[in-house]
């Protein structure tokens, strides 16, 4: 029989079990990357979920039929992007979503010319470039921007520009730091969206895995030969521990560990921000919007329902739109009844669309900064993080105790990327101590 190359060293290449066992917290991407590089160094592994599922924030629901990702919707630049040849492997389709299809719209539903919406953009970008040179470690981004740009407070489009292109990305404007709002590298190419759910990849990384569902850690005891872990009332032990649940997780000190963790790990939780962003998809019986990628409204709001995305594109037939609410607005969302949140995205849209814009047949949305899975959506460069802190929370206790999870990623931290390369590098931490 003929075996293409590949597919023969694939064959050929058998598990030989090296001895040493690992429990990964947590079924993210981040864990279950690393679980399944491990298993294939010969590790013992067992993987301990707290949810009912994995995938973490690769979370789809498909309740209405298409797939609405409560998490992570897009590959943020295909190209040398570990996740694209990820999805391939693991069947998830994708969308390129166009930037520059847009419409963009006013109070009153006065539409933005092309002209205006771009130079503005430009401009944000080129104050980018040069804004952290003003910038100071106490400040936040947003003190040192409305210092140099006064007049920009009072624009609405600007306000728009800051909440989507920077709050989205980040956090809290008044919380981001001056110095390092626009840290971390990117890859090139296209975006692309995920179109049959982004929890496709958790699947695929999940299926040779022994994972543990509805199983939460409480407690992490390191001072013995072995690790402890304490889970659901039952201890599990094992040669390492490998930690990827959620900075916000962290931050809200739900796993115990004995001895405490070394002080620069414990500063370095509380300096790396979390932000909050919320998704809401909403469904209707017929599209009244234009056939564009993305469709924007500058609203007195600060940060919530001012940004579209035209899920038709990509789910054609689907009348759907997929809107957000960042950061403060995202926390006060999840306060707010179905009923109040829908009035007030209908609010925007029937000031650019007109009264008879109807309520919409149904609504998906979710609640990321109550969630004691994450308590949070994901990481950014608070006021007082310094790029060393990112390190510290990707540093190994005692050889014993290891950490990924997008949050210990410093090139590529808030992303699925970032998450997914954290646990490949922790996985070959643990197999250079062999
Ligand atoms: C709303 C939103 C939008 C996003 N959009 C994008 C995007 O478009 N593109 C992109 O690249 N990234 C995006 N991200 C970020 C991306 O989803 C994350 O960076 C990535 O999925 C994190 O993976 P992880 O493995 O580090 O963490 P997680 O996926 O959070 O995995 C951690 C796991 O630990 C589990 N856990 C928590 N506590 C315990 C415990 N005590 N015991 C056991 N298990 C526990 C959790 O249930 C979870 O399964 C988005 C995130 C959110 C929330």
């Amino acid at each position: 029989m003929y075996l293409a190359p590949g597919l023969l060293t694939a064959c050929e290449k058998e598990i030989r079990p090296n001895g040493r066992s690992v429990i990964v917290v947590g079924a993210g991407i981040a864990g279950l990357a690393a679980g399944e590089a491990l298993r294939k160094e010969g590790f013992a592994v067992t993987v301990l979920e707290a949810q009912e599922k994995v995938g973490g924030r690769l979370r789809s629901n498909r309740s209405l039929g298409i797939a609405f990702d409560e998490g992570a919707s897009w590959i943020h630049g295909v190209k040398g992007n570990p996740v694209t040849k990820l999805a391939r492997q693991a069947g998830m389709d994708t969308y390129e979503t166009r930037d520059d299809s847009i419409k963009a719209y006013d109070l009153g539903g006065t539409a933005y010319s092309d002209a205006v919406f771009g130079n503005t953009e430009d401009a944000l970008y080129e104050t980018l470039r040069t804004l952290s040179s003003r910038g100071a470690a106490n400040k936040s981004f947003e003190e040192v921007f409305f210092q140099q740009y006064p007049e920009r407070a009072d624009s609405r489009l600007w306000r728009f520009f800051l909440s989507t292109y920077i709050t989205f990305d980040t956090g809290d404007l008044d919380q981001l730091s001056s110095l390092l709002y626009d840290a971390g590298e990117e890859y090139g190419g296209a975006e692309k969206i995920a179109v049959n759910g982004y929890d496709t990849i958790a699947d695929h990384l999940a299926k040779n895995l022994d994972i543990r569902l509805n199983q939460r850690v409480t407690r992490i005891e390191y001072s013995a030969d072995k690790v402890q872990i304490t889970h659901n009332g039952s201890i599990s032990e094992a040669d390492f521990v490998l930690v990827t649940v959620p900075l916000g997780v962290l931050k809200n000190n739900a796993i115990e560990f004995v001895p405490a963790l070394p002080a620069n790990k414990q500063t370095a939780i509380q300096k790396v921000g979390m932000n909050c962003v919320n998704k809401f998809l909403l469904i209707w019986n017929a599209t009244f919007w234009e056939d564009v990628q993305y469709i924007c409204y500058t609203p007195e709001a600060k940060d919530k329902f001012n940004y579209f995305v035209n899920v038709n594109k990509f789910h054609p037939g689907s009348h759907a739109l997929m809107t957000f609410a960042y950061a403060d607005d995202a926390r006060q969302t999840e306060t707010m009844t179905d009923a109040q949140v829908i009035e007030q995205i209908l609010a925007h849209l029937r000031d650019v669309y007109g009264s008879s814009v109807p309520a919409p047949q149904n609504m998906l949305r979710t609640k990321w900064g109550g969630n004691p899975n994450a308590f949070g959506a994901y990481s950014y460069t608070a006021v007082g993080t310094e790029m060393r802190h990112f390190d510290d929370l990707a540093a190994a206790v005692n050889n014993k105790v290891f950490f990924a999870g997008e949050h210990t990623e410093a090139d590529y931290f808030s992303t699925v990327h970032g998450a997914y390369l954290s646990g490949i590098r922790e996985a070959e931490k643990m197999t250079a101590l062999l």
